[in-house]
């Protein structure tokens, strides 16, 4: 099991949860409110702040952690997920080239070259605490022939990235360096995983990235995958189970040796009304793998018009420690803009709750 994560910004007890601040935010929720939840690190993706607002915004700002007032540990994405996903959507956004990605915004026709030494240049500059290499994604269906590729360019483009890293830190002579973290690839493939993973652990990372979709077409948990990657890397290494989210995945993808997690899932179902709840006797278990722990609350069914009890009993989240089922569903119903926000909270909050059994053993 891996140990606590050491970041120039703190010791992350793990298994850690970090939300998804995507664009330096977490959606209708502040920094302080993330604080008070106990939340203890987040996740930006440093080529959607490429877009938007720019390296240069956020370097005059102090720094991605003035910028989003986090004085926390922040992991920031490569983007290569992002970037892949947009450009296969959209032949016309991209292309992906074995010594670049070349993108293009649709509404302005603005072009970006990303290189892997652009990409962790671009992590300096907003000052993240880890950083992540740029990789070529692929999915578990994809032809054996185009994973090859993509494991071929993902273990290329670590070893550029590792080389810029080593150079910008002797450049900068920084006194508390950035971790960075490299990602594996190789879709369904076990020779492949294997391959990526060990290539990767030979050039050297302080952390390993499960890449690719990591669900099969029926959502379920690519359990095979993520187990051939964890026996490939080195025993003690932090692994990085990257989107993997939904509470029973995080349970199953921990006990394969997964020790930090992110996902856009439990803030996103908030925002759609999908609350977790430990069902009655588990908020004081620590789950296992194919134990049924949690419940999801959908907040707009009528049955909770009436529900005048909280979410779920024993819940300290500002939600749940305040106001009723009842009161959400009616905040849900006519629109009000707090209801995001609370059941945000109180999905995240579910999720340090969580993690605490997790770590607890
Ligand atoms: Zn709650």
């Amino acid at each position: 099991m891996a140990e606590p994560l050491a970041t120039r910004r703190g010791t992350l007890a793990v298994p850690t949860f970090l939300p998804d601040a995507t664009r330096a935010g977490v959606r209708g929720v502040t920094s302080d409110d993330l604080r008070r939840i106990g939340i203890e690190a987040v996740v930006v993706n440093a080529f959607h702040l490429l877009r938007r607002p720019g390296a240069r915004v956020v370097q005059a700002a102090g720094g991605i952690h003035r910028f989003m007032d986090w004085d926390g540990p922040i992991l920031s994405d490569s983007g290569g997920f992002q970037v892949w996903s947009l450009i296969r959507q959209d032949p016309n956004r991209g292309v992906i080239r074995d010594n670049e990605v070349i993108f293009r915004e649709p509404e302005t026709g603005e072009k970006w070259n990303l290189t892997p030494e652009r990409i962790i240049g671009l992590q300096f500059q907003l000052g993240s605490d880890i950083a992540v290499c740029l990789d070529d994604c692929t999915d578990a269906e994809a032809p054996h022939a185009e994973q090859e590729r993509s494991v071929e360019r993902t273990v290329r483009w670590a070893r550029r990235c590792r080389e810029e890293f080593d150079r910008q830190l002797a450049e900068r002579r920084m006194d508390d360096p950035p971790r960075i973290f490299a990602v594996v690839q190789g879709g369904g493939s076990e020779e492949l995983r294997r391959q990526c993973a060990r290539e990767l652990a030979s050039i050297g990372f302080d952390g390993y990235g499960f890449g690719g979709w990591p669900l099969d077409a029926d959502n379920a948990l690519l359990s095979e995958p993520l187990r051939w990657v964890a026996e490939s890397l080195p025993a003690d290494a932090p692994k990085h189970a990257l989107g993997i989210g939904r509470p029973d995945h995080v349970v199953s993808a921990f006990a394969l040796g997964y020790s930090m997690f992110d996902c856009a899932l439990p803030t996103r179902d908030a925002r759609h009304g999908r609350l977790y709840a430990f069902r009655r006797g588990w908020a004081d278990r620590r789950p296992e793998p194919g134990d049924h722990f949690y419940r999801a609350v959908r907040i707009h069914d009528a049955e909770h018009r009436v529900a005048h009890e909280p979410i779920e009993d024993g819940c300290d989240c500002p939600l749940c420690s305040r106001h009723t089922a009842a009161y959400l569903h009616h905040l849900f119903k006519v629109g009000d803009l707090s209801a995001e926000r609370l059941a945000t909270l109180h999905n995240l909050r579910f999720y340090v709750r969580l993690f605490e059994l997790l770590r607890g053993g």
